[in-house]
């Protein structure tokens, strides 16, 4: 017996980022939108635990402890007084360390799976606490659709949002460490007083409405400096995009992998065709969203 659960990546149309704290977190104002690039993360019974994984970016995919779906499965297993004797397979489409949120895809994918294969019983709210405590972004990544998330970005508020976006990612060759690039946001940020982060009510708007023009107008990411500065080469991929059709482009949460928002599926081939052809990025994918969050197959 086994269960699969997808799970979807997520862009940040906005990420405010506040000053680090005294414990060195920052608090954030974090709108997220989850699209239609999905992970497939499988558990079944087994002997003990152990994970594997497929996939372009598989080898870069740690498959021990800390990987956060087995960890996912361990605090679960650990909640309901039973061994974490299963076997994670999953199947990888998110690109790994592309600021995606893909190991958080698969800490909730495998807190959904065991779940439904151990029949649990547990509550909505208590897997979203699992989540949260595996990482701010996990609790999105269980709920999908859009959402504005606050304190560490872990605190969701579910947003409506009015129609569909379309969107072109371009995969950029390795990853860029989130701890690394919150470190330059410090750096650069040295002796500024940073405002506190506040949700933009023209993204909110936007989202409303399904105004993809009006989106593009409103998108920011307060880590877009650091990470080209840790980056600078993404500073072409951005111009290309743009260059090229899109509506707005951006770094996605930390990088490196950049998001271009375009007026519908045509816009968007043109983009990722103008992306690959100018070879400033490993791979362009197109996807679209608001999707749901993580669900049994
Ligand atoms: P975020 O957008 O949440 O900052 P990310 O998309 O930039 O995250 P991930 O793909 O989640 O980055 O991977 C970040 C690091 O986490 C990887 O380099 C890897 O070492 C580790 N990791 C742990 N579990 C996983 C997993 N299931 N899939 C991918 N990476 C994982």
């Amino acid at each position: 017996m086994s269960v699969t659960v997808r799970v979807p990546a997520k862009v940040n149309v906005q990420l405010a980022v506040g000053g680090a704290r005294p414990d060195g977190f920052h608090d954030l104002a974090n709108v997220f939108l989850a699209v239609g690039l999905y992970d497939e993360v499988t558990v079944s019974p087994a002997d003990t635990l152990r994970v594997t994984c497929e996939g372009p970016d598989a080898s870069q995919v740690p498959l021990d402890r800390t990987n956060l779906a087995a960890r996912a499965v361990e605090k679960l297993a650990a909640r309901y007084g039973r061994r974490a004797d299963v076997h994670i397979h999953i199947a990888k489409d998110i690109p790994v360390a592309g600021g995606m949120a893909g190991g958080s895809a698969d800490g909730a994918g495998a807190l959904v799976a065991c779940d439904a294969l151990w029949g649990t019983g547990a509550s909505r709210d208590e897997l979203l606490e699992i989540c949260a405590e595996l990482g701010s972004d996990v609790p999105f990544s269980l709920v999908g659709g859009a959402a504005l998330g606050t304190g560490r970005g872990e605190r969701l508020r579910v947003l409506e949002v009015g129609g569909s976006f379309h969107w072109v990612f371009a995969v950029a060759d390795g990853g860029l460490s989130t701890p690394a690039v919150y470190g330059e946001f410090d750096r650069l940020n040295e002796g500024v007083s940073v405002p506190e982060p506040v949700a933009s009510g023209g993204v909110l708007a936007a989202l409303a409405s399904g105004d993809a023009s009006a989106l593009a107008e409103a998108v920011s990411n307060d880590l877009q400096a650091a990470a080209l500065s840790l980056r600078p080469s993404l500073a072409s991929a951005l111009a290309v995009g743009v260059d090229g059709g899109a509506l707005a482009g951006i770094v996605s949460g930390s990088g490196p992998t950049t998001a271009f928002l375009v007026a519908d599926a045509e816009a968007g081939g043109k983009v990722a065709d103008a992306l690959v052809g100018a070879g400033v990025c490993r791979a362009a994918r197109v996807a679209v969203g608001p999707v749901g969050g993580a669900v049994v197959v």
